[in-house]
């Protein structure tokens, strides 16, 4: 089912991107990507070049203990991961900046006022991290990581420094594979395979989806998690 593609890591990395890997690593990420933004429209990436994404993988400890509710323990946990994106990227920002280069680290979890849609951010992380060549979007919308599948968090910062960005993935990988769409209390994915470019509203029900969480969740972190999706999802189990 998983398809091949390409790797960050068959890139040569200039001096640039190891320093932001050495620098992401050693601050807690799991991995570092490096995208090219410009086929995007200027305004969606704030007019910046170039994408980094800091991914965190999360605890298998936790997820696994998730059945047919999400835990508190996942809502602090999925929190704690969002505050440590938050400082990675923050101090890869600033480390940039000092050289020269102005740079935005785009919040992990932020929902920004827009009348259309409600349930977007500044910028959508996943994006970049599909550009970044460390995976695709699946049949349930979440960013899937080759490895890992859906058990990542994602942090951005948007740059014009002169990072080598990788070839991004154009494929779905999840090929026959339904099992989020089973997993779905809402009955809020589609079902449709991804294609670049592809609207979230052909994949799943971002309203039903809050709906839900909202009204079935509300005793776990507000209704702000739900996790069924993740802990289906056959990869990075
Ligand atoms: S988070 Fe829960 S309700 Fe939302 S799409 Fe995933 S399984 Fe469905
Ligand atoms: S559960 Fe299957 S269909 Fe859903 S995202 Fe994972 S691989 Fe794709």
């Amino acid at each position: 089912m998983k398809k091949e593609v390409n790797h960050n890591h068959d890139r040569p990395q200039n001096q640039c991107n190891q320093t932001i890997i050495n620098l992401g690593h050693s601050l807690g990420a799991t991995e570092i990507g490096f995208s090219d933004l410009s086929g995007l429209p200027a305004p969606k990436r704030m007019h910046f070049a170039y994408g980094i994404t800091v991914l965190i993988k999360l605890s298998d400890g936790i997820l696994n203990q998730i059945g047919t509710e999400p835990t508190q323990t996942y809502f602090s946990h999925y929190r704690s991961v969002n505050r440590l994106i938050d400082d990675i990227c923050l101090r890869i920002s600033l480390t940039l900046e000092a050289q020269g280069y102005p740079s935005v680290a785009i919040p992990a979890s932020q929902s920004v006022t827009d009348p259309e849609d409600q349930f977007t951010g500044a910028f959508q992380h996943k994006t970049a991290a599909v550009l970044a060549g460390l995976g695709w979007i699946g049949r349930s919308a979440l960013f899937i990581h080759q490895t890992h599948g859906p058990r990542v968090r994602l942090g951005t910062i948007l740059t014009n420094a002169p990072v080598n960005a990788a070839a991004p993935v154009t494929e779905s990988g999840c090929g026959s594979c339904r099992a989020c769409v089973s997993a779905c209390p809402a009955l809020a994915i589609e079902g449709a395979l991804w294609k670049p470019g592809m609207p979230r509203n052909q994949l799943y029900d971002a309203y039903a989806c809050s709906r839900h969480m909202k009204e079935a969740f509300q005793h776990i972190g507000r209704g702000a998690v739900c996790g069924l999706c993740v802990v289906a999802c056959p990869i990075g189990q």
